[in-house]
Parts: structure tokens; sequence; C-alpha cells
């Protein structure tokens, strides 16, 4: 196959990349770099399967050649950096993804969409199932993100039922692991640098709030089989491991083996944080014979060697 991936030299396309050239598949990646790093792409420079096209895809986009698949993962994700570039994480919801859908059909390419769990906003429902349509404020500061992502599953769900096109949504869970960017203002990020250089951990709030983190390569092969499944509604990719944010802390601290503790910080949390959040993944279980593997202490630790070693090479 030749695929494109767009936001192929961020964290999650970056790995995305790696599993479908391991397989012997040519892909392009197209990315403007606004939030990714070429550098999580360095170790395919040369490879003859490999391409890459910097361009901003809310721009209309041209491939020269056939396309097989195509991996809308542009978009930037950490409430950090979207709420930075907020026109243009809503662009790359809309735009962009109409750009996408419009390639794949000229193609006659399959499409997936890198949904998220946001889409469900601050949950009423506990844990949330795909079924539940989500309680989203359309103006809140995360609006820019939710709201983009809400938009890009109806537009992929019209181009299936309106031109027959073959999509697939996938709605990612909070996933951590190696290329995380250290800059990055997600939750693992930050606990992460701070755990490696002996500081404080910052947890906002309380810390009661939960998150179920799942390691990147459980999430790639969620992808992985969804892609090649038959099936066009969304799936929760994610694990139901829930922690508070605060155990998280701890967790980090403990595996880093960081003395520096914990600070809470009250006024750094955004607006409309979500107090819960864990997928319902019996779906993932059901149609994909998918569930994750790799245990949150295992994940950490790997993640904490990739920091360790990435703030070296920068020292
Ligand atoms: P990331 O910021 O590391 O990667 C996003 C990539 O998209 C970057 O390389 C960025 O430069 C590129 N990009 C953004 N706007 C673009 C544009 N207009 N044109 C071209 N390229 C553009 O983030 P990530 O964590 O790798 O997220 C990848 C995808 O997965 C996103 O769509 C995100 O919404 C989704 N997702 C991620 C998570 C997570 O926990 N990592 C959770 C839910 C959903
Ligand atoms: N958070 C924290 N300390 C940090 C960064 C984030 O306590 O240094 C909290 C944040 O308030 C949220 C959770 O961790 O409740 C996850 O935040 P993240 O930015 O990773 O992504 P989200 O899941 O909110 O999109």
């Amino acid at each position: 196959m030749r695929i494109l991936i767009t936001g192929g030299a961020g964290f999650v396309g970056s790995h995305l990349v790696d599993r479908f050239l391991s397989e012997g598949h040519r892909v392009v990646v197209m990315d403007n770099l606004i939030t990714g790093n070429l550098n999580n792409l360095n170790h395919h420079i040369g490879n003859i399967n490999f391409e890459f096209i910097h361009h901003d895809v809310s721009n209309f986009i041209h491939v020269p050649g056939d396309i097989d698949g195509i991996f809308h993962f542009a978009s930037p994700a950490d409430p950090e950096q979207y709420l930075k570039y907020p026109i243009q994480t809503l662009k790359v919801g809309a735009l962009g993804t109409h750009n996408a859908l419009g390639l794949a059909r000229v193609k006659g390419a399959r499409f997936m969409l890198a949904s998220t769990s946001e889409v469900y906003g601050n949950p009423l429902e506990h844990p949330q199932k795909e079924t539940y349509p989500g309680n989203v404020d359309p103006i809140g500061p995360r609006g820019v993100y939710d709201e983009a992502k809400r938009y890009a599953e109806a537009l992929v769900m019209a181009y299936h039922r309106t031109h027959g096109l073959e999509t697939r949504i996938v709605r990612i869970f909070n996933t951590y692991g190696p290329r995380l960017s250290m800059q990055d203002g997600r939750v693992v990020s930050n606990f992460i640098r701070q755990a490696v250089r002996g500081e404080a951990l910052t947890v906002y709030g309380d810390g009661s709030q939960t998150r179920s983190f799942q390691y990147v390569d459980d999430l790639i092969e969620g992808v992985h089989r969804l892609y090649f499944s038959d099936y066009s509604n969304p799936v929760n990719i994610g694990t139901t491991f829930e922690l508070t944010i605060r155990d998280f802390a701890e967790l980090v601290n403990e595996i880093a083996g960081n003395e520096g503790g914990i600070v809470f910080k009250e006024k750094a949390r955004i607006e409309g944080d979500p107090q819960t959040r864990r997928p319902d993944n019996s779906r993932a279980k059901e149609i994909l014979d998918w569930q994750p593997t790799v245990s949150v202490q295992d994940g950490v630790a790997k993640t904490i060697a990739y920091f360790r070693e990435a703030l070296q090479s920068s020292n």
C-alpha cells in the first residue's frame, strides 16, 4: 500500500509511520510542524519508501500518484498547544478534515480520522461508551479542540453515507510514550520531565480528577486493527485502568526514584478540565479483539528512559 499520514511528524503519527514502514508499505507524511518535530522521523530519512511533504492540510492538498489509505492525524492535541493555536486547531479539524476526505475520494482511498475522548467533554456518563453523545461547552476554552473533532466526525460520517467512502473513526484516550514532546504541557510530559530533573510534580487542583493512560504501542495496534476492519462507526481505543492525577504523580515519582515530591497548583488547571475519563472499550474488544497489554509501570518506565536520553542529548 501507499498511505498518507497527516500529522506524521507528531507523537502518535510518527509511531504509525514506523509501523507501516516496518510492514513494507510506502508512507507519505504531510505535516506543517506546528507541534510536531522532524526528529521523530529522522530514522527514516533515506528510506525510499518514505516521503515528507511540508504542508498545512487546512489548505488544498495535492499528492501525486496513487494513495490507498489516508490517516488524518494532524491536529494540536495538548490543551496548552490548542489554546495557543485555537484557530489553527479549528481549521485543521474542519478544513483539514474536509481536504483530506476530498483527497480520499479522488484517490479512492480508505480514510481514518484520529478523533478523541474529548468529544465526550466533561462526561456525565462514566465510563464513556461510543453511544454517549457527550457534554461539551462549545464556547469554553476547550471548545476549539472538542468541537473541531466533533465536526470532523460528522463530516467523516457524511462522506461515508453520501459518497460511500470507506471510513474509520478512532476515539483516542490519553496516550503517552516515547516522542511525547518534552515541551508539551500534557500531564505525562510535565510529570516525567519534572521527575527526571528531580523537581516537584505539579498537580493541578486537588488531583482527584482521573485519567486512563494508555501506552502508545497499544494505541497503534488498535488503530491498525480498526483500519483493516470493516467497521465505520467510532471505536474507543484506550485503557480502562483509571488513576487519579495525584496517584499518577506518586507512581511517576516512585518509578523515577524522584524525591522532589508533589506541589498542588490551583490556577494552572484549564477551565472545563474533565473530572473523570475512562473508556468503555468493550466495542474494541468485540470488533477488533483488541485490548491494551502494556502496564502503566512498564509504559512509564520506558517513557522515563526516553526523556532521560532526550534531555542528555539536548544538554
Ligand atoms: P502532536 O501534536 O504530537 O502531533 C500532531 C501533528 O499534527 C504534529 O506533527 C503537527 O505539526 C501536525 N499538524 C497540526 N496541524 C497541522 C496542519 N494544519 N497541517 C499539517 N500538520 C499539522 O499530537 P499527537 O498526540 O501525536 O496527536 C495526534 C492525533 O491524535 C491528533 O489528531 C490528536 O487530536 C489525536 N489524539 C491524541 C491523543 C493523545 O493522547 N496523544 C488523544 C486523543 C486524540
Ligand atoms: N495536569 C496536572 N499537572 C500538569 C499537567 C496536567 O495535574 O502538569 C492535569 C490536568 O489538569 C488534567 C490532567 O492532568 O486534569 C490531564 O491533563 P492533560 O493536559 O494531559 O490532558 P487532558 O486529558 O486534560 O486533555
